[in-house]
C-alpha cells in the first residue's frame, strides 16, 4: 500500500426525516475516505435505539434489508479508520450504551489524548470496557454522571477529555453534536427540508441533496430535538488548532472545511510551491489522487502543462495475494502504473502531498524514470514531516519518519530524485489563509497544542497499526 499518513473517521447524523438510516448510509458513502475499516449506523424513532454495524466499506457493511431494520427519524453513522484500539468490530462505532440517563449512541473523529489516564482511573473504580477505543471513555463518564439531565451529564463527561474530538451522539429523541475546543477536526451543520444534519465534511451535504448551514463552532454543543435546534458554549475557549492535514491531504477536495474549498487551498498550495521551488521543467505530474489538485496549482504558477503520467488503480482493496516470484515493486506498481507516451524523455515536476517513510516516493521516482523520464524533481506541497499526531491521525512514531532522521539532501539521496523541495511552513500558512483560525501544525513542528502525558504518547505509538 502508498505510505501515507491514514485517514481517521467520518461522523454523519441526521435529524427529523423519515428515512434516516437511509440518509445516514448514503451520508457515510461520501465520508468513506476518513475510514474503510469498519462502518455503522445507530437510529432511534423516540423509543429505542437500534445499531447495526460491521468491518469493512460501507457497501459491504449495509444492504437493504439491513437498512429496513433500522427504523426511525433521527440516525448518525460513522466510518473508521482504527487511529486508536485495535480494527476489530467490538471497536466499530456507532457505540450504544443503557446507562441512568437512558440509552445513547457515540460517533466520534479524533483521539484523546488523556484517554489513558481517564480508563485507568475508571476501570480501577470499577467499569468495564468493552473495547479498546478512547471513544468509550466518553460513555463511562457520561454513564457515571450524577447530572440530573442528558444535557448536563455530556457536558460533565466532556469537561474531562481534552484533545480531539468532533461527535455525533443519538439519544431516542435527541441529535447531539460536539466539537472540542480548539476545533482540530470539522464539523459541519447542515440542513435539509425540515431536517437537521451534521457531517465531517460538507461533500456529504451535497450527496443528499442539503445545504451547508455553518460549521459547528469549537466547543460548541448543538443539541437538536422536536423543539428546534440550541446551541450550548459551556467551555472557556481554546486557542484554534485546525488539522491543517485535513486540508493538505484528507479532506475531499469537493469540501468545505474550516470555512474553506480545500480544492481552493490545496491549489494554493502548488502554487506557492512553484514560486517556492520552482525548476525547468517539460510536465508537472501528480500523485494520485492526493497530489492533483497541488499539481494543477503548480502548474498553473510555473506555465507548465500539467498531466496524468501515472494512473492509479481505484479498484484495489488494502490488502492483495502477491504472486509467489517476487516482483519488483509490486506494492506501488498494484496502485500505479506510468504513462510512458508522457514521461518519455521529458523532465518531469512530480508532486505529491507528503512523504512518510520516503520508501514509496523511492519506488515511484524509479517508476517514472523507468519509464523514460530525463529527469525526476520531487516537489511537496506541505513541509517535512517530522512528528507524530496524537490527535486522531494514524502516523508511525519519529523514529520511522524520515524527515525526522534525514536533512533534505539526504532525503533526495534516497528517494533518488533529481531535486526534492518541501513547501515551507509560512507558504503552507499563507495557502490556508488564518482568516478563520489558527491551525495545528505539529507534525511539522513538534509542538503539540494540547499536552500529551508521556504515558498516552507510548500508549497511542503501541495502538497504532502501521501498515505499508
Ligand atoms: S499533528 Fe498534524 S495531522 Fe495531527 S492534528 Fe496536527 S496538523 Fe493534523
Amino acid at each position: 500500500m502508498l505510505d501515507k499518513f491514514r485517514d481517521e473517521c467520518g461522523v454523519f447524523g441526521i435529524f427529523g426525516h423519515p428515512e434516516a438510516a437511509n440518509l445516514t448510509y448514503l451520508g457515510l458513502f461520501a465520508l468513506q475516505h476518513r475510514g474503510q475499516e469498519s462502518a455503522g449506523i445507530a437510529v432511534a424513532d423516540g423509543g429505542k435505539i437500534r445499531v447495526s454495524r460491521a468491518m469493512g466499506q460501507v457497501a459491504d457493511a449495509f444492504d437493504e434489508a439491513a437498512l429496513a431494520k433500522l427504523p426511525g427519524h433521527l440516525a448518525i453513522g460513522h466510518t473508521r479508520y482504527s487511529t486508536a484500539g485495535e480494527s476489530k468490530l467490538e471497536n466499530a462505532q456507532p457505540f450504544a450504551i443503557d446507562c441512568a440517563h437512558g440509552q445513547i449512541a457515540v460517533a466520534h473523529n479524533g483521539n484523546l489524548v488523556n484517554a489513558r489516564e481517564l480508563r485507568d482511573d475508571l476501570v480501577w473504580s470499577g467499569s468495564i470496557f468493552q473495547t479498546s477505543s478512547d471513544t468509550e471513555v466518553i460513555l463511562h463518564l457520561y454513564a457515571r454522571s450524577r447530572a440530573s439531565s442528558v444535557e448536563d451529564a455530556l457536558v460533565e463527561s466532556i469537561a474531562q477529555v481534552r484533545g480531539a474530538y468532533s461527535l455525533a451522539l443519538l439519544t431516542k429523541n435527541r441529535l447531539i453534536a460536539a466539537r472540542d475546543p480548539n476545533g482540530f477536526r470539522p464539523l459541519a451543520l447542515g440542513r435539509l427540508g425540515d431536517s437537521w444534519i451534521v457531517c465531517s465534511e460538507t461533500c456529504a451535504l451535497d450527496l443528499i441533496g442539503a445545504t451547508y448551514e455553518r460549521d459547528v463552532e469549537p466547543g460548541e454543543i448543538v443539541v437538536i430535538s422536536d423543539g428546534g435546534l440550541r446551541s450550548i458554549k459551556p467551555f472557556p475557549p481554546q486557542p484554534l488548532a485546525h488539522c491543517v492535514f485535513e486540508h493538505v491531504y484528507f479532506a475531499r477536495p469537493d469540501s468545505y472545511v474550516f470555512g474553506r474549498s480545500v480544492n481552493e487551498v490545496r491549489s494554493d498550495l502548488g502554487r506557492t510551491l512553484a514560486r517556492e521551488a520552482p525548476v525547468p521543467a517539460d510536465v508537472v505530474v501528480p500523485i494520485p489522487d492526493s497530489g492533483v489538485c497541488a499539481a494543477i496549482g503548480y502548474a498553473e504558477e510555473a506555465g507548465l502543462p500539467m498531466k496524468m503520467g501515472l494512473i492509479r488503480n481505484h479498484y484495489v482493496g488494502r490488502t492483495f495475494i502477491q504472486p509467489a516470484q517476487s516482483i519488483r515493486h509490486f506494492s506501488v506498481k498494484v496502485k500505479l502504473n506510468p504513462v510512458r507516451s508522457i514521461l518519455e524523455g521529458k523532465k518531469v515536476v512530480l508532486i505529491d502531498d507528503s512523504i512518510v517513510r520516503g520508501t514509496t516516493s523511492r519506488k515511484i521516482v524509479k517508476m517514472v524514470k523507468a519509464a523514460g523520464a530525463k529527469e525526476v524533481h520531487l516537489r511537496i506541497s506541505c513541509p517535512p514531516t517530522i512528528s507524530p499526531c496524537y490527535y486522531g491521525v494514524d502516523t508511525p512514531s519519529r523514529s520511522e519518519l524520515i524527515a525526522a532522521t534525514h536533512t533534505i539532501e539526504e532525503i533526495r539521496d534516497f528517494v533518488e530524485a533529481d531535486s526534492l523541495a518541501y513547501l515551507s511552513l509560512d507558504g503552507l500558512r499563507a495557502a490556508v489563509g488564518t482568516a478563520q483560525g489558527s491551525y495545528c501544525t505539529s507534525c511539522y513542528t513538534g509542538v503539540y497544542p494540547v499536552a500529551v502525558p508521556r504515558n498516552q504518547r507510548a500508549y497511542q505509538q503501541l495502538a497504532l497499526k502501521v501498515v505499508e
